[in-house]
């Protein structure tokens, strides 16, 4: 039997980080996964480490060989240097830290790392839902709110790995204070504890003992309750205010929704379509196709396949 060739790949989420080899057709094999802060403070890296050599323990026994390395992870990266950015909201522990080096010395393989809704967004071209668009745009929006802008055949990167930050575009002059020390950001109104903490502050109370969640929140809204109601009618709205933007900056093929409150927002996408044609130019609205894609850990693996096939093989496309 000849191996077949496969990446290894991981995607380190805020809860969970998943792994696998992944084959030229964007098959995840060997999937495996583990809570992200499950070894305790300061363990993320050894975590991640320890399952990649899992994953590379069990491949010569599936019949593969693996020949390179990808990683998405949920902090901004410097892919020039494969080091992770020092303003990390969800991992702090990760801020700073030279992860492309760190993997490629225990794995052995060549190492490519990017933030995750980056190699997300090349998954999607690559392999899923945006396959063969010249431009498109992700905006996951779960815990945060993150971004990756595809344009004629890259990703918008920036300067200082900063390209994409949709979440952190702001769509309230005065608005809401924001984590990142802004205010009005497209975050503070659509991320799942803020759409909770609106409806909190519009006198919503969740069961006791606990505060409300965004689905909770959702929920009361198809109920009739008037005031999560008018919560859901300004998410729509912030996200339309920023559809509009992304659609006036890029003029993308397709843009992607993706994330738990995504998908909370499956029975709202129209009132989103029309906010987005409202604040977008209508030659741009028109020729964008406005998705929801439901994420599974083996769609965030296999878009770390496609980043480093986009890095250390550009130009190479099924
Ligand atoms: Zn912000």
């Amino acid at each position: 039997v000849i191996p077949e060739a496969a990446l290894l790949c991981a995607d380190v989420g805020g809860t969970t980080i998943g792994a696998g080899a992944v084959t030229a057709s964007g098959a995840v094999q060997l999937a495996d996964e583990v809570p992200t802060l499950g070894g305790g403070p300061g363990s993320v890296v050894e975590t991640l480490l320890a399952l990649l050599q899992r994953v590379q323990a069990r491949a010569p026994g599936a019949g593969l060989t693996l020949t390179g390395c990808g990683i998405g992870v949920a902090a901004p990266v410097d892919v020039a240097t494969g080091r992770v950015g020092s303003e990390v909201y969800n991992l702090p522990e990760l801020a700073g830290s030279p992860l492309r080096d760190l993997v490629a010395a225990r794995t052995g393989l060549a190492t490519v790392v990017d933030n995750d809704v980056n190699a997300l967004t090349l998954g999607e071209v690559r392999f899923g839902v945006a396959r063969g668009c010249r431009s498109a745009v992700v905006l996951a929006l779960g815990t945060g709110v993150g971004g990756g802008v595809y344009v004629n055949g890259g990703l918008v990167r920036g300067a200082s790995g900063h390209g994409g930050e949709l979440g952190h575009v702001t769509v309230d002059l005065d608005g809401r204070a924001c984590v990142c020390g802004s205010r009005g950001c497209l975050k503070a109104y659509v991320a799942g504890p803020d759409i909770a903490a609106q409806a909190a502050e519009a006198g919503l109370t969740g069961p006791a003992a606990r505060g409300l969640t965004a689905p909770e929140v959702f929920a009361a809204a198809e109920a009739g309750d008037a005031a999560a109601g008018a919560v859901v009618e300004r998410v729509c709205r912030a996200l339309g205010a920023a559809l509009g933007g992304i659609l006036n900056a890029w003029n993308p093929e397709a843009v992607l929704l993706t994330g738990g409150v995504a998908l909370s927002l499956e029975g709202h996408l129209e009132a989103v379509r029309r906010w987005a044609r409202a604040y977008a130019f209508e030659g741009a609205y028109r020729v964008a196709r406005l998705e929801l894609v439901r994420l599974t850990k083996a769609t965030t693996i296999r878009g770390a396949a496609a980043l480093y096939l986009s890095e250390a093989a550009p130009g190479v496309r099924e």
